[in-house]
């Protein structure tokens, strides 16, 4: 069987272009320009590229961007200042915290206190609340970017039985609500799990976010079944190299799938792409607009 990979990088490019043709036309027609505000704690490197990346391209897709660097030491109670600040500001629709957060402060309580309409990661209790309710809600821009994926190869996902491997709040648990709210068989497969193979196996969906290399083996994936890879491992070769890799071993996996995501390539690049639309949706919203059409077909 011949396997087709999923360009997340190429999906991902459209989906940007289509973000910044709408926000052109938003502002052009209602005078309004989506903004979002990326706030760092601290210096932890990975951070820094995540959060310089993410303004580098709500530039390009026309957002306005506000940067919040504070240091280190910020307490908990001058980061939630901050938040309530950002909540009343007109020009601020969305509201992004970069996590990790230092040790002193309560990530929760500083995600609890962001106002959910502008809760663009969709981390807020009440937007998971709204998802799992099947209520119009952000959505966590990971399994969002997955779901975009799915539905671009697949189309009407109705009846097809999904699994979902790994259930952190940022990835697996969202990831299943959505496979559900668009009728699939949903499993979520944890640490505890049983036979995660045999599971695996049944499935026509396969969606992996342990953060374990090449946990999941060719003969786990049933043929001709999707498989879409969230995992982010670095490992080093036998040659001393480092190198990107995801939870699935990708050279086998492809002997069995109709089609997988690479890593990197794949899920990744969807992640800031779906942020940025989750922006403008917020701020459609938030002045009373109806949300933008940002459905990509590729067929
Ligand atoms: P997490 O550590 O919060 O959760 C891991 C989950 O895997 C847990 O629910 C655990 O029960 C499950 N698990 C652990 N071992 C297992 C096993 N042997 N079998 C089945 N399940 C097992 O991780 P996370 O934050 O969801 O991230 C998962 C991976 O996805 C990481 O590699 C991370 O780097 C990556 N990630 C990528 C993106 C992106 O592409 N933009 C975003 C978020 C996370």
């Amino acid at each position: 069987m011949s396997v087709s990979v999923i360009d997340g990088k190429a999906f991902s490019a459209r989906l940007q272009d289509l973000v910044g043709r709408e926000v052109a036309k938003v502002k052009a027609d209602h005078g309004l320009h989506p903004g979002l505000a990326v706030v760092l704690v601290g210096s932890d490197p990975a951070s820094e590229v995540y959060v310089r990346s993410k303004r580098r391209r709500s530039v390009e897709a026309g957002l306005a961007s506000f940067a919040h660097e504070l240091s280190e030491d910020t307490s908990e109670a001058e980061l939630l200042e901050l938040i309530a600040r950002l909540n009343e500001d007109r020009s601020v629709h969305g509201i992004l915290v970069q996590l990790p957060l230092p040790d002193h402060i309560d990530a929760d309580k500083v995600l609890d206190a962001i106002d959910p309409d502008k809760d663009v990661d969709g981390f807020h209790v009440l937007n998971v609340g709204r998802l799992s309710t099947g209520k119009p809600s952000l959505v966590a821009c990971t399994p969002l970017g997955c779901m975009m994926l799915l539905q671009d190869l697949l189309g009407d996902l109705k009846g097809k039985s999904a699994i979902v491997i790994g259930r952190s709040n940022i990835v697996g648990k969202p990831m299943a609500q959505l496979l559900l709210a668009q009728d699939c068989t949903v499993t979520i497969a944890h640490r505890f799990s049983r036979d995660v193979p045999k599971l695996c196996r049944q499935a026509d969906i396969v969606v992996v976010a342990v953060g374990r290399a090449g946990l999941v083996r060719g003969d786990w994936v049933k043929p001709g079944a999707i498989v879409i890879d969230v995992g982010i491992n670095r490992i080093t070769d036998a040659d001393g190299n480092s190198r990107l890799v995801g939870d699935v071993a990708y050279d086998e996996a492809s002997q069995h799938a109709a089609a997988i995501t690479p890593v990197p390539g794949g899920v990744g690049p969807m992640t800031i792409a779906c942020l940025l639309a989750n922006t403008l949706t917020a701020a459609c919203r938030q002045s009373g607009l109806p949300d933008p059409e940002l459905t990509l077909n590729s067929k």
